[in-house]
């Protein structure tokens, strides 16, 4: 199948839904993201910032730029200018960067909270009393230009059904508690990004607003070449 094959499948897929598709393009070439484009695809996901500011110019504008991987402190600078959602955020620090930085370009800039939903060490994200700790926070009140609007999380890598089911609905418990807490009155906080090409179905089942889909779309990535 090809990549607009694959688009329109995920379209039909999400028809009805109220979960939009992320295509995450990390590793592959802007041809193949402009394949994407023209058959309708308008959310992007990369993971590093090197190459989300590469391949940005290089596309329409109208494309809204999610950055889903790690973001250090001092990287926030260059995406700031471009970038809708960053998707990864897991501190009280880079949320105040990510302020200053949407301040100084004039701009509003989207974030979800990271959260650690997985079994592994090593993937990114936060806990819920390292959120509430942020949310409660002075410093987190006084930010003006960032505007959270919903959560993040990236399950673990297994067939394992029940145990992704089990990921899945802890990281939408989490998106429910902060909502009663924190953003009752705000209609923006109303994501929760979770599902990759293994697990997507069982996201959309759970809940997911965000699915953030690469290798279903584009084939296998190759880390080797590029
Ligand atoms: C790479 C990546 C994805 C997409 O993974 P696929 O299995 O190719 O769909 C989703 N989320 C994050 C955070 C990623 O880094």
């Amino acid at each position: 199948m090809s990549i607009a094959d694959n688009i329109r499948h995920f379209e039909q897929e999400l028809a009805g839904t109220n979960c939009r598709l992320v295509v995450v393009t990390k590793t592959h070439p802007v041809e193949k993201l402009q394949e994407a484009y023209t058959a309708g695809a308008r959310l992007f996901g990369e993971n590093k910032v090197q190459e989300l500011v590469a391949k940005q110019p290089e596309l329409p504008a109208d494309i809204e730029w999610h950055l889903i991987g790690h973001l250090q402190t001092n990287k926030v600078k260059y995406i700031a200018p471009f970038v809708h959602t960053i998707q990864s955020i897991d501190s009280l620090k880079l949320l105040q960067e990510i302020d200053k930085q949407a301040i100084k370009n004039n701009r509003v800039l989207n974030g979800l909270l990271q959260f650690h939903i997985a079994e592994e060490e090593t993937k990114f994200g936060l806990s819920l009393s390292e959120a509430e700790e942020i949310l409660q926070s002075e410093a987190f009140r006084a930010l003006r230009n960032v505007q959270l609007t919903g959560v993040m999380g990236v399950a673990t890598n297994t067939d394992d059904e029940s145990q992704l089911r089990r990921e899945f609905r802890e990281l939408r418990s989490y998106f429910d508690l902060l909502k009663s807490r924190y953003f009752a009155d705000q209609l923006a906080f109303r994501e929760i990004s979770m599902g990759m090409s293994a697990d997507y179905a069982l996201a959309i089942e759970e809940g997911s607003t965000l699915i953030r889909v690469g290798s279903a779309i584009f084939g296998a990535r190759n880390y080797g070449t590029h």
